[in-house]
Parts: structure tokens; sequence; C-alpha cells
């Protein structure tokens, strides 16, 4: 069991003080240790991998919210809409039109955030930070998700000046948009390496793994 206990009650703790969410972050962690976290008071799991989520959600307690927080494909919607609490990385409209349109199916409204790049680095998904501002109307007959937040991660860098600058980019556009004439309540930034700096900077939900279950074997 690699869990740190320890680790997980000082975050929870610290974390109080700003009412920042932790979702602990389970990604190629067996189920034995979801449950021992959950045993510890842990609600909120975060999982990249459609098919690990869908394995590990039938076989642990149902009153896991089960945040999605990897790169979600449009033709895998379908395996989670049923239960998902929190979609992070809504990076297109038309991903957001499939999320709709299985939350209708399911007779439900699910909850999303949309992801913004706002690291230098190429590689992450996300929309532009002004780009976004142009496509909102198109959310407008998407009755079956709710838009209540924002998400983005910063550069892998140790260089905190610049990790900072594009959590402070992203935090000021979280209290600028209004999406349907409403204020968002979730802004989802920050990770292990990174959250506290993250919280300084506004965030009120932050993603944590490898402080919590140890470093993944495989950085997937
Ligand atoms: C894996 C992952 C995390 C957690 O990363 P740690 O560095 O282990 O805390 C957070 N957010 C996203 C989007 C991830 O993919």
């Amino acid at each position: 069991m690699s869990v740190n206990v320890e680790a997980y009650q000082s975050i929870i703790k610290e974390l109080k003080q700003t009412n920042t969410i932790l979702v602990a972050v389970s990604k190629t962690k067996p189920v034995a240790d979801i449950q021992a976290l959950y045993n510890s008071g842990q609600r909120d799991f975060g999982e990249n991998y459609v098919q690990e989520l869908v394995e590990k959600e039938a076989q642990l307690p149902k009153d896991i919210r089960w945040h999605f927080i990897g790169h979600l494909q449009s033709n895998k919607v379908k395996y989670i809409a049923s239960f998902v609490h929190l979609i992070h990385g809504v990076d297109s409209i038309s991903l957001l039109k499939e999320i709709n349109k299985q939350a209708v199916k399911n007779n439900r409204i699910i909850n999303c955030l949309l992801q913004v790049h706002i690291a230098e680095e190429e590689t992450k998904f996300g929309f532009g930070l002004h780009e976004l501002e142009n496509q909102l109307h198109e959310l407008d007959g998407l009755k079956n998700v709710n838009v209540c937040g924002l998400m983005g991660m910063a550069s892998f860098s140790d260089d905190t000046n610049k990790v900072r600058g594009e959590f402070k980019k992203l935090k000021s556009m979280f209290s600028k948009l209004e999406i349907r004439n409403t204020k968002l309540e979730i802004l989802s930034m920050g990770m292990s390496g990174d959250y506290i700096i993250a919280v300084e900077e506004g965030s009120n939900m932050v993603r944590i793994g490898s402080l919590l279950f140890g470093a993944r074997e495989y950085n997937k």
C-alpha cells in the first residue's frame, strides 16, 4: 500500500483554510489505494482514462464523486455519462455537444469545466484564452451541460514565476467570464508540484496524485 495518509491529512487541513476542494488523482493506482483514502474520508477522486475509470467505479463505493481529468475523446463520453460528477478537460465545443447528447440520454445534467491553454508548451490541450470568449454563444442550446468553471495546467517548470504568471492569467479570465449570465464557480488548477502556488493565485480545486499515492510507475 502506497497511500500516504499523513500527507493527506496535512494537505486537507491546509486546503480547508481557503475552502479549496481536493481531487485525489488515482490514475494507474489500484482500487485498494482508493479505498484506503476513502476510509480516511476522501470522496472526490480523479481519473484520466475512460476504461480504467469505468472498471474502478464498478468496484468502489457509490458515493464517490468521480472527476474525469484526462483528455476525453467524444466516442467515449457514453461510457462515463451515467455517473461522472465533473469533467475537467472539455477542450472543444464538439466535445461539449457530445457530452450534452449523452447527458440527455441519461436524463442528467453533467458538470463540465472548460480547459484553457495557459502553458507556453505546445502539447497541452485546451481553448486559447481569447478563442473561448468568441465561442461561448455555442453553449446556448446545450441545456444538459452545466459549464461551471475553468481548468488549466501550468508549464512543467522549476520557474515558479512563470508558473505563477500562467495561473494568474487563468484566474483573471475566471473572474471576468460569465456563462449564461452567471459567474463561474470552479477554478481547477494546481497539481502535486504547483498546487501551493495555484491556491495562492486563486484556485479553489486542486488535482493531486503523487503526493497522496506515491509516484506513478510509468508516466502516463
Ligand atoms: C496526473 C494528473 C494530475 C496529478 O498529477 P500529480 O503531479 O501526480 O499530482 C493532475 N491533473 C491532471 C490533468 C493529470 O493528468
